[in-house]
């Protein structure tokens, strides 16, 4: 904290704009009203707009520009040039409105600074008429063009800001960049009725701006870095609000109640000597911290990470024995049956060996199976199955494989103020700042290296229209007896147009490029028994390719499949593509993983960078931390429960200290307008994830 108490967080954070005296006492209500009270919002326009999640004026001041134009050089009129964007500042001499054909309009203005006399033509802002009344001062942003000055923005008066800093707002197709900022004018004077949740004394001992001044700022800065004061105020809000969320939940874990689990005992001893390797000193660190958990009473939140490899699956089981010799249950929890199946099938031998029953619980299971597989010892099964599996006999630990849904497991599975001990494992390795702000303390334990040092997986990435390289390349490999995996595109139709696609996938490629070789096709919309012979034939080496959806996405565990085509490429997320990759490069071998995408020009910037990443490493705390830089967190880790997702101000790696800053405040505030704001966001959160 510096000298006058404010956190150095803020520094320099002072209100931005004088608002004109209010006429009347502000009147919240009137922010719920809908786009089209506005003057000049009609049917399509408003339809566009809830297409972007702009439906009611709130929506619209809280509607985040992307960044700022900077700006441009102001110019006299009598020295502008064609085609070159610049500001000119003059007063207007007439304005006229013109109809033109159908119902759009046309303003013609006039405007003069004193070096030579212009023509700036609007169109389709019938009211701007009534303001360009003759001598009124205004400055303009645009490019001189056939007809005259074509602005892009305007402001009136003494107001500097539209033209200098123009906001950018969130692209979206249908609607001009040049129409969200004109509603976000149209709605910004009703910014003076927006209430600052923020108690007094925090808001007088920080210095910060009232919620409306920021709101304001934000949208029309006079400089940058007063639209990121008026940012950072905003963020800190909904950090805070988070923080509340996230400081209740974590109390009403500590009232719940987990077994205590004592030290490991016999049948622990006996499964280390059943096991064909030693443990790693990260998988024997990883098992310290764990037992430390399980010994107490506490429900255990611990997050295991470790890339694709790296031994997570061990120590997974070694958790679910520990609940076993106690005399309870454990349950092994994956986020799709061809994953559960795979772990059921990793441990299934050594449970037999130690004497341990073990069930795959699917969705095909029929009632009497399901009966048995809820009694045995280590239960098997998706997310979805056990968790509607409240007839668990007695569940005392939970391993969560990527799932990234923290809390839910135990939430769900919370019968009185009992809980189960929870155990998530991730080959994305979350950020510390996340970790923290996901569920407030999160524990992590972490496998830094793999067991045996593997290859890393050379990675290229090219477009399409090279792909015949890339399957050149395959054959070449496939007849030197590797396997590979052709991904098909993730698109976003059902399951089962999915399905579809990926079969005409692999008959198009047995019929053309991998024409000798045996070609066999995964998706989600295969019947269990088929599923499980396909796989099990492909890593009997029985077929040479497996054309897949991303069913493959994690568990599969084949080390002779050494290729991986990954087609359009850009449509998957970062942490996805890392995920399938890591289906490769699980053997002694070389392996390849080929992105093939879209022409650059037709990529995002984001979708560049995200390809770019993974060929230029395979660390996954990189990827991350790449991930979190151009997601901000909403989507990363699907944090949907963690109210992440919310979050539009906030920046969770650059806001750092207003992170640090919220967690130390949240408990501190008792009541008001944030915590019913916090109630709100986690109550909406729970309807949803718990669903
Ligand atoms: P993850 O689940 O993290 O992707 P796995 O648990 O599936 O990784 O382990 C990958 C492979 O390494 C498996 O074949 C496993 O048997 C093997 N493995 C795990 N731990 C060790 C170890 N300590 N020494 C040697 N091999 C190990
Ligand atoms: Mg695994």
């Amino acid at each position: 904290m510096t000298a006058t108490g404010r956190h150095p967080a803020f520094a320099g954070l002072d209100p931005p704009h004088r608002w004109p005296v209010l006429p009347r006492s502000p009147r919240p209500d009137r922010l719920e009203l809908g786009l089209d009270t506005l003057p000049g919002v009609g049917p399509a326009l408003q339809r566009k707009l809830a297409k972007l999640g702009l439906t009611t004026v709130r929506d619209v001041l809280e509607h985040r520009p992307r960044r700022y134009e900077t700006a441009a050089d102001e110019v006299k009129i009598a020295a502008l040039r064609a085609g070159e964007e610049c500001v000119i500042a003059g007063r207007v001499l007439k304005a006229e409105k013109k109809p033109m054909r159908g119902r759009r309009t046309r303003i013609v203005a006039r405007i003069e600074d004193g070096s030579d006399v212009i023509t700036v033509n609007w169109f389709n802002q019938p009211w701007l008429a009534d303001k360009l009344t003759p001598g009124t001062q205004i400055r303009l942003r645009g490019k001189l063009g056939r007809f005259g000055f074509e602005p892009r923005s305007y402001d009136l008066g003494e107001t500097r800001a539209t033209a200098d800093f123009a906001p950018v707002y969130p692209a979206a197709e249908e609607i001009a960049a040049a129409s969200v900022r004109r509603v976000v004018d149209l709605a910004l004077p009703l910014a003076t009725n927006v209430p600052d949740p923020l108690p007094a004394e925090l808001r007088d001992r920080e210095r910060l701006p009232l919620k409306r001044d920021a709101i304001a700022a934000v949208h029309r800065p006079r400089d940058l870095a007063e639209a990121e004061r008026g940012r950072a105020r905003l963020a800190f809000e909904e950090l805070l609000v988070l923080q509340i969320g996230i400081a209740r939940r974590v109390a009403e874990r500590e009232q719940t109640l987990a077994p205590g689990l004592g030290e490991a005992g016999d049948l622990i001893r006996r499964y280390r000597e059943a096991l064909p390797f030693a443990l790693t000193p990260y998988q024997e660190q990883a098992i310290r911290e764990i037992d430390g958990d399980l010994a107490r009473t506490t429900p255990m939140q611990r997050l295991l990470q470790g890339d694709v490899g790296s031994g997570k699956t061990v120590v997974a089981l070694y958790v679910l024995l520990r609940a076993v010799e106690n005399g309870r249950q454990g349950a092994l929890m994956a986020p799709t049956e061809t994953l559960a199946e795979q772990h059921f099938l990793t441990i299934a031998d050594l449970c037999l060996e130690l004497g341990v029953t073990c069930a795959l619980l699917t969705s095909s299971s029929k009632k009497a199976e399901r009966a048995n597989a809820l009694a045995a010892d280590v239960v098997v099964g998706t997310h979805a199955l056990i968790q509607t599996g409240v007839e668990l006999r007695d569940l005392a630990v939970a391993v969560v494989d990527e799932q990234h849904r923290f809390g839910v497991e135990q939430r769900s599975a919370i019968s009185g103020s009992r809980a189960p001990h929870v155990l998530h494992m991730t080959a994305t390795p979350i950020p510390r700042t996340l970790a923290l702000t996901v569920f407030g303390d999160l524990a992590v334990s972490e496998i830094k290296k793999p067991p045996a040092s593997r290859k890393p997986v050379i990675t290229s990435w090219i477009t399409e229209e090279r792909a015949s390289e890339a399957y050149t390349r395959l054959t070449r490999l496939l007849s030197e007896g590797r396997q590979a995996y052709v991904v098909c595109p993730l698109i976003e139709l059902s399951e089962t147009s999915l399905a579809r696609a990926a079969e005409a996938e692999a008959e198009r490629l047995r019929r053309a490029e991998l024409k000798e070789f045996r070609v066999g096709c995964v998706h989600g919309r295969l019947k269990t028994p088929e599923r499980r012979e396909l796989m099990a034939r492909f890593k009997a080496s029985e077929l040479d390719v497996l054309v897949a959806t991303t069913v493959i996405e994690v568990g599969v565990d084949v080390p002779n499949a050494t290729v991986m085509i990954v087609q359009e490429a850009d449509r998957f997320g970062l942490a996805q593509l890392h995920q399938l990759r890591g289906r490769v490069g699980r053997g002694a071998e070389q392996s390849y993983c080929v992105l093939v995408s879209r022409a650059k020009e037709e990529l995002t910037e984001s979708a560049q960078a995200r390809l770019q990443a993974l060929v230029d490493t395979s660390d996954g705390f990189e990827l991350a931390e790449v991930d979190l830089d151009l997601r901000g967190g909403g989507a990363l880790l699907g944090t949907r429960q963690s109210g992440i997702s919310d979050l539009r101000f906030a920046h969770l790696r650059r806001d750092r200290a207003l992170l640090e800053r919220a967690r130390e405040e949240a408990p501190h505030i008792a009541g008001g307008p944030l915590r019913d704001a916090a109630d709100e966001l986690f109550a909406e959160v729970d309807r949803e994830t718990l669903a």
